[in-house]
C-alpha cells in the first residue's frame, strides 16, 4: 500500500511533462490574449462554501467531497471545482467595488470522491475562467470562445462539438419543475434514492443522475427550453446570434443541465466521441445568483472549468501534435580532478547563456559518462581530459554524427549556438 498513489490519483512523470506545459501555455496565452487575469486560491476552502456555492442536492456534495475536521475543530473542503473559492476571493477582496467585469482564469487540481475510471480520477486538473459583473451574452460567448480558441489552437477542434443550452433562471424555472414532477409522478418509486430526495429539492438534477436506470426513466421528459420566461428565451436566441458572428458553430442540447447548481440561463459543454464514456472535455455557463448567494452583492457570472486529463487524452490520439520534449544541449564528459574542476566553471559560463548542459554527477568513469550522454539524448558531449586541459580547447563530439572537432573554452558556447541553429534548420528541411 506504501508504495502505491491512493486510488484515483496518478503521478505525473517527467517523461509526459512536456505535454502538460505545452497546453499550459496556449491556455496561459490565449488567456492573456482575451485580457484574463490568472487569479490562484487555496486548495482547500470551508466546507460550507461548497456546500452552498456547488448546492446540496449536487452529485459533489452528496457523496463527492473530500471533507474533514482541522484540528481547530473547523470543517474544510478539498476543491472539488474552481468557481466556488474564486467567487468567495472576489467577495471577500471586494473586488466588485472596481464597477468593471472582472475576467479570472486558473489552473487547480481538483478533488472528487468518484469511481476512477478513463477520464475520471479522484485527483484531476482544470484550467477555469470566471467573468464577473456582465449580464451580457458577450460575456457567454467570449467564455466560450476561450476554450473554443484552445482547442482550435490543439488542432482537435474536429473532434469536438459545442453543444449549449439554456436552464432559465429561477422564475421560469419554478414552474417547469412542477411540469417536470407532473411527469416524474408515475415513476417516482423507481427512481434511486438520491434522485426520490431530489424530486422534492430539485428535480432538475435528476436530468443529470448518472444511473441507467434514471436516464431510462427521463427518457422524454418535457424540456427546460419549452418553459423559458420571455427574458431567458431572448438571451438564449441572442447567445446564438452572438456565437455565430463569431464563427462559433454549435447545437442546441436540451439534455444539458450540468452538474452544479448554479447555473441559470446558458449551459454549454464540449464533448467528444474520442475518448470513451467521459466525452465531456469541458463544462460551463452562467450563474447569476451565485455571487450574491454567498455573500456578495447581486453581480452575475459567467465560467467554464475544462478537463486536462481528459484534453491530454483526446490530444493523445493525435500524438504528433505535441511537439517533443527537448534533450539538454551538452553534457560535459570530465576526466581526472583538473579536468572536473574545468567542468564545473564551464557549466556555469555555458548555463549563463541559457544552454541546457549536464555532468554526470555520479562522475563515474569516461566510458559511463558517454553512456550517460546517450540516454540523455543529448547533442553534443564536450569531453575535458588532460590534453584538453593543455590546449585549452575542449574535443566537442556531435553524438548524432559521431563527429568531433576541438573547440576553444572561450567559443563553446557560441560554437553549441550556431550549431544547434544549423541542426534546427536541417530538421525543419527534413
Ligand atoms: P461529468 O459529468 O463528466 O462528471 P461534471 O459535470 O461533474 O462532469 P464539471 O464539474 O463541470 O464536470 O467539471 C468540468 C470538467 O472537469 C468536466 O467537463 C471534465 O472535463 C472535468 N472533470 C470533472 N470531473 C472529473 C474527474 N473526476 N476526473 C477528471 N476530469 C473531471
Ligand atoms: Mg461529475
Amino acid at each position: 500500500m506504501l508504495t502505491k498513489a491512493p486510488k484515483g490519483t496518478k503521478d505525473i512523470l517527467p517523461e509526459e511533462i512536456h505535454k502538460w506545459h505545452y497546453v499550459e501555455t496556449i491556455f496561459a496565452d490565449i488567456c492573456r490574449r482575451f485580457g484574463f487575469s490568472e487569479i490562484r486560491t487555496p486548495l482547500f476552502e470551508h466546507t460550507e462554501l461548497f456546500a452552498r456555492g456547488v448546492g446540496d442536492t449536487s452529485d459533489i456534495v452528496q457523496k463527492q467531497m473530500y471533507s474533514f475536521e482541522d484540528y481547530g475543530g473547523r470543517s474544510i473542503t478539498l476543491r472539488p471545482e474552481g468557481t466556488a473559492g474564486v467567487v468567495r476571493s472576489y467577495i471577500e477582496h471586494k473586488v466588485f467595488a472596481d464597477g468593471k467585469p472582472t475576467k479570472y482564469w486558473y489552473e487547480i487540481p481538483c478533488f472528487r470522491y468518484e469511481q476512477p475510471q478513463s477520464g475520471r480520477q479522484r485527483e484531476f486538473h482544470q484550467f477555469g475562467i470566471e467573468i464577473f459583473g456582465s449580464e451580457n451574452m458577450l460575456a457567454d460567448t467570449e467564455a466560450i470562445s476561450v476554450a473554443y480558441t484552445l482547442f482550435m489552437e490543439l488542432g482537435i477542434m474536429d473532434e469536438i462539438e459545442l453543444r449549449i443550452n439554456s436552464i432559465g433562471c429561477p422564475k421560469c424555472r419554478s414552474a417547469y419543475r412542477e411540469v417536470l414532477r407532473a411527469f416524474l409522478a408515475p415513476k417516482y418509486d423507481e427512481l434511486c434514492d438520491t434522485c426520490k430526495m431530489r424530486y422534492e429539492k430539485n428535480p432538475m438534477r435528476i436530468l443529470d443522475c448518472k444511473s441507467p436506470i434514471c436516464q431510462e426513466l427521463i427518457k422524454g421528459a418535457p424540456v427546460m427550453l419549452d418553459h423559458l420566461c420571455d427574458e431567458c428565451r431572448e438571451a438564449f436566441s441572442e447567445l446564438q446570434q452572438d456565437l455565430s458572428a463569431a464563427k462559433i458553430s454549435f447545437t442546441i442540447d436540451p439534455g444539458i443541465v450540468r452538474g452544479l447548481d448554479y447555473y441559470t440561463k446558458t449551459a454549454f459543454e464540449f464533448v467528444t466521441t474520442a475518448i470513451g464514456a467521459q466525452g465531456t472535455v469541458c463544462g460551463g455557463g452562467r450563474y447569476d445568483h451565485l455571487i450574491e448567494e454567498l455573500g456578495g452583492p447581486a453581480v452575475p457570472g459567467v465560467g467554464f472549468g475544462l478537463g486536462i486529463e481528459r484534453l491530454l487524452l483526446l490530444l493523445g490520439t493525435y500524438e504528433d501534435r505535441i511537439p517533443a520534449q527537448n534533450p539538454p544541449d551538452a553534457l560535459i564528459v570530465f576526466m581526472g580532478d583538473p579536468a572536473k574542476e574545468k567542468a564545473l566553471s564551464l557549466l556555469n559560463a555555458l548555463r549563463t547563456v541559457g544552454l541546457a548542459v549536464e555532468l554526470d554527477v555520479c562522475a563515474r568513469s569516461t566510458k559511463n559518462q558517454f553512456k550517460h550522454a546517450d540516454k540523455t539524448g543529448v547533442r553534443f558531449a564536450v569531453i575535458l581530459g588532460e590534453n584538453e586541459l593543455a590546449s585549452g580547447k575542449a574535443a566537442v563530439k556531435d553524438m548524432n554524427t559521431g563527429e568531433q572537432q576541438d573547440v576553444d573554452f572561450e567559443a563553446l558556447a557560441d560554437f553549441i549556438k550556431q550549431e544547434h541553429i544549423k541542426i534546427q534548420r536541417l530538421d525543419k528541411r527534413s
